[in-house]
């Protein structure tokens, strides 16, 4: 017990005197293996969470105070632990929430589909489109519809493609053309060129997906992929039994620091200010807690704007790092927060704008979930033959019914975010990617139509 007790008093002492005095509990939950870690945001008195309550608009205020979120230890998380870790829940109403550090994408499905409730998790982080499959039962045991209301994208950006370092120096890197030989030597040879995402059929799958076809290399013919968790990738590339993985910061960037391998492209090079993971909460509870689902909302977006300020990412890293969260060495995080990245191959990137954004990138809103983004994702599934074409005749049905962008719109109003940063449209616009090919959400279809390597036909 010395160590929880140690990181009370140390946490005690991190804390600002603005926050709310909450403290946590480090408790082994039953689930997942290995177990799922929980933080209890319970060490508030009786007087303590009715002060915090006085504080909160009474039209405004949350019909619980309990949540639990499942969270994975990426930057992608950063809006979560910051709401967390500095008080925003209470500060808003929800004075008992609980992070879950899940093990593994499988785990994050499994817990959301018992509920709080069963001993799982209400909602949390999320790839996309996981949220749609857990709504559809595609992705649930036993295909058992789990609706799912989406209401805020965490971050845009902050995810790399790591590359082992017996290929450094082969011409790797965000183009591929002149490799396209190399490839097929690794198969011909019996050694086929292997890489892992985090979990299938979801972002780092096509993130990985559409930098190979755009280089010529077919993902499913040319090379051979599988599902490794991320806190396991830098690992299994040291055993030398993968070639490459995508995932989120800052594993990629750990492979240059620890010397085994090199980053042959930052996702923000393929697809500059990219929708990146969203917080989605089972929809029975949004429904039975409306107000409660916003107070998080206002919790989360104000920890979204904190994390964007460059003279607050020292600070986040460290509190990222601590053991408690992402157990982890500071400067293997502060760089690419400040998208400082080494890829280990020669070339520096030194540019704030390639960095991980939680609040505004050079597009606008990141917080906002617009439904063109969550469109993408549903293309990129029928692209690759995850889903059928005929999804595209449902996909605005099926976006309207998840994608809650309107509670989104009505938590930011009553946090007062200025109406400039506020979009006016549920599209964010044609998207283009590094490799000149664009993605107009008013026509899916010539997308899919102008890409050459796919497996829908079209
Ligand atoms: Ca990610």
């Amino acid at each position: 017990m010395d160590n929880v007790f140690n990181f009370l008093s140390r946490r005690r002492f991190l804390l600002t005197a603005g926050a709310a005095a909450s403290s946590s509990v480090l408790l082994k939950g039953c689930l997942g293996n290995p177990p799922d870690e929980v933080l209890r945001q319970a060490g508030m008195t009786a007087p303590q969470q009715t002060a915090q309550a006085a504080n909160v608009n009474p039209a405004q205020a949350p019909e619980t105070a309990t949540v639990k979120l499942g969270y994975l230890p990426i930057v992608e998380a950063a809006p979560l632990i910051i709401a967390f870790h500095k008080g925003l829940f209470a500060k808003y109403g929800m004075a008992q929430v609980e992070l879950a550090k899940q093990a593994n994408w499988g785990a994050a499905r499994d817990n959301v589909e018992i509920g709080s409730q069963g001993g799982g998790v209400d909602g949390g982080q999320w790839q996309m489109p996981m949220p749609y499959g857990l709504t559809t039962g595609k992705i649930t045991k036993g295909n058992r519809p789990i609706p799912m209301a989406l209401v805020l994208k965490l971050n845009t950006q902050g995810n790399g493609i790591a590359i082992a370092g017996k290929h450094l120096g082969k011409g790797i890197g965000l183009q591929l053309a002149s490799t396209k030989s190399l490839f097929g030597q690794l198969k011909a040879t019996g050694s086929q060129f292997t890489a892992a995402y985090t979990f299938p059929q979801a972002n780092q799958d096509f993130w990985i997906r559409y930098w190979l076809a755009a280089g010529g290399i077919d993902p499913d013919r040319d090379v051979k992929l599988l599902t490794v968790p991320a806190a396991q990738t830098v690992a299994n590339m040291k055993t030398g039994t993968m070639d490459a993985f995508s995932t989120g910061d800052p594993w990629p960037y750990r492979i240059v620091k620890d010397k085994v391998g090199f980053l042959s492209a930052l996702t923000a090079e393929i697809w500059k200010n990219h929708p990146e993971e969203y917080l989605a909460l089972r929809s029975d509870w949004v429904e039975r807690h409306p107000k409660a689902t916003k107070a998080i909302l206002k919790a989360v977006m104000e920890a979204q704007q904190w994390c964007d300020r460059d003279e607050n990412r020292e600070e986040l890293a460290r509190i990222l790092s601590d053991r408690q969260y992402f157990n982890l060495p500071v400067d293997v995080l502060l760089d690419p927060l400040m998208g400082k990245y080494d890829m280990g191959d020669g070339r520096i990137i030194n540019d704030k704008s390639m960095a991980v954004r939680y609040w505004t990138d050079s597009q606008g809103s990141v917080s906002y979930p617009y439904k063109s983004h969550d469109l993408w994702f549903l293309t990129e599934s029928v692209r690759w033959g995850f889903l059928p074409l005929s999804i595209l005749d449902e996909a605005k049905a099926l976006i309207d019914q998840v994608n809650r962008e309107d509670l989104w719109r009505e938590a930011a109003q009553e946090l007062g975010v200025a109406a400039a940063e506020i979009p006016k449209d549920t599209s964010r616009g044609v998207e283009t990617f590094f490799d000149g090919i664009q993605f107009d959400p008013a026509d899916p279809t010539a997308y899919l139509k102008s890409l050459v390597i796919k497996r829908v036909a079209i």
